[in-house]
């Protein structure tokens, strides 16, 4: 940047989108890394300098932009680019970069288990949606994956995490709601199998 200039370096991206990102691929993927590449570039491609979906395996979902950003499945990434606009547009945010690729064999209720209970402990406890929506949060989704969910927890899930969005003092409290909303709205179909079955519908 300093030697060729601002100017050169936006226009290594796009429009509202300018220069280039690294973003840090992780997840089921032949090579996990962190990949600098201009702002715009299609997801496909970013997957492909990570080695593609591990082998032998189906692209399932992706967290774009770090565990606080909404999912998206497989097959809306497949179809944007890497830039602010394009994932907005495709209904999530780049965030940190920090991208999260799951394939076919990754049960969602359990992945989000896993995402709730980070923020059920991280939060500080200064403000009161978040200190106690968050374990709401979580102990919903223990309740669903030991076998104890009862028909109406998708709904109470989405309307205790919409009580926190928009609603706390700093940003943690989107980022706790954010995945519960939207895994819930991609993935509807196998958290109420599993509540119906009280089992995953992913076999593993
Ligand atoms: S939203 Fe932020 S300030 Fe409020 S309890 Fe959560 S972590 Fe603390």
């Amino acid at each position: 940047v300093l030697r060729e200039g601002g100017a050169w370096f936006a226009n290594q991206g796009v429009p509202n989108s300018g220069g280039t990102k690294c973003f840090s691929v992780s997840g089921h993927v032949n090579q996990p890394g962190n990949f600098e590449i201009p702002l715009g570039t299609p997801f496909s491609k970013l997957l492909a300098l990570a080695g593609g979906v591990r082998n032998g395996h189906q692209l399932k979902a992706v967290i774009p932009g770090g565990c606080s950003m909404p999912v998206l499945p497989g097959e809306v990434m497949l179809a944007t680019r890497m830039d602010y606009d394009s994932i907005a547009k495709a209904g999530s945010m780049l965030g940190s970069g920090a991208v999260i690729v799951m394939d076919e064999t990754t049960c969602m209720v359990k992945a989000l288990e896993r995402l709730s209970r980070f923020y059920h402990m991280e939060s500080c406890g200064q403000c009161t949606p978040c200190r106690e929506g968050t374990g709401w949060l979580h102990r919903m989704i223990q309740r669903i994956i030991a076998g104890r969910g009862v028909q109406g927890d998708l709904e109470k899930l989405d309307d205790v995490a919409s009580k926190i969005e928009g609603r706390t003092i700093c940003a943690f409290g989107d980022a706790a709601a954010w995945p519960v909303r939207s895994f819930i709205k991609y993935f509807r179909d196998e958290f109420q199998y599993y509540i119906d079955n009280k089992q995953s519908l992913i076999k593993s």
